[in-house]
């Protein structure tokens, strides 16, 4: 079970939040994290704005063009901090493979595999990601109604069935470019995602 063990005022590009940190044991290096714009959201009627990010090193440390991670990132903290919300950051690298496999990966699509079956041939899910850690840190902060910025049907049927009432579902605009065509037309066809 999530706790919460640490929290303070972070001041970014972007303005200043909320960042805490969850996790069972208190010395996990890897703890989900959350920024937010307030301290509670404590009028239940209002539906709180959301974005249930999973963490990607190289599209939000090294800006990779491989797939659109870090503009997503960009644009939902740059939501956030103008309307008010939270940002949950999972620690689930690669959709829940890790970065060795990731980048295992990346080797398979760059020999003509796609983001899909390249995952399939290393013997692992196409994604791996759970979602329920942030249905816990949304029990945690006592949020019960969200707007959901996402483009992943699933993340909405999760929050459905985990009993969050979804208020609406805010789109996030995408950044095309030729290096994630590929990864855009899987994300689309094959997992469904509005694109
Ligand atoms: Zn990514």
């Amino acid at each position: 079970m999530l706790k919460l063990q640490a929290e303070a005022l972070l001041p970014t590009q972007m303005g200043n939040f909320i960042l805490s940190a969850y996790s069972s044991k208190t010395d996990d290096w890897m703890p989900h994290l959350s920024l937010r714009t307030s301290e509670s959201f404590s009028i239940v009627e209002n539906p709180v704005n959301i974005r249930i990010h999973s963490e990607c090193i190289t599209g939000e440390v090294f800006h990779s063009k491989k797939c659109d991670c870090g503009s997503q990132l960009d644009g939902a903290l740059s939501y956030i901090h103008t309307h008010g919300g939270v940002l949950i950051y999972l620690r689930q690298e690669g959709r829940g493979i890790g970065i060795i496999n990731k980048i295992k990966a990346y080797k398979l699509q760059s020999e003509g595999e796609d983001t899909h079956s390249a995952n399939l041939k290393l013997g692992l899910p196409a994604d791996n990601r759970d979602f329920s850690p942030a249905v816990e840190i949304l029990n945690i902060l006592g949020i019960k109604k969200v707007n959901i910025l996402t483009n992943n049907p699933q993340k909405i049927a999760i929050l459905k069935n985990s009993g969050i009432i979804v208020n609406e579902r805010i789109p996030l605009s995408i950044t095309s470019l030729p290096e994630n065509e590929e990864y855009m037309r899987v994300k689309k066809e094959i997992f469904g995602h509005w694109l």
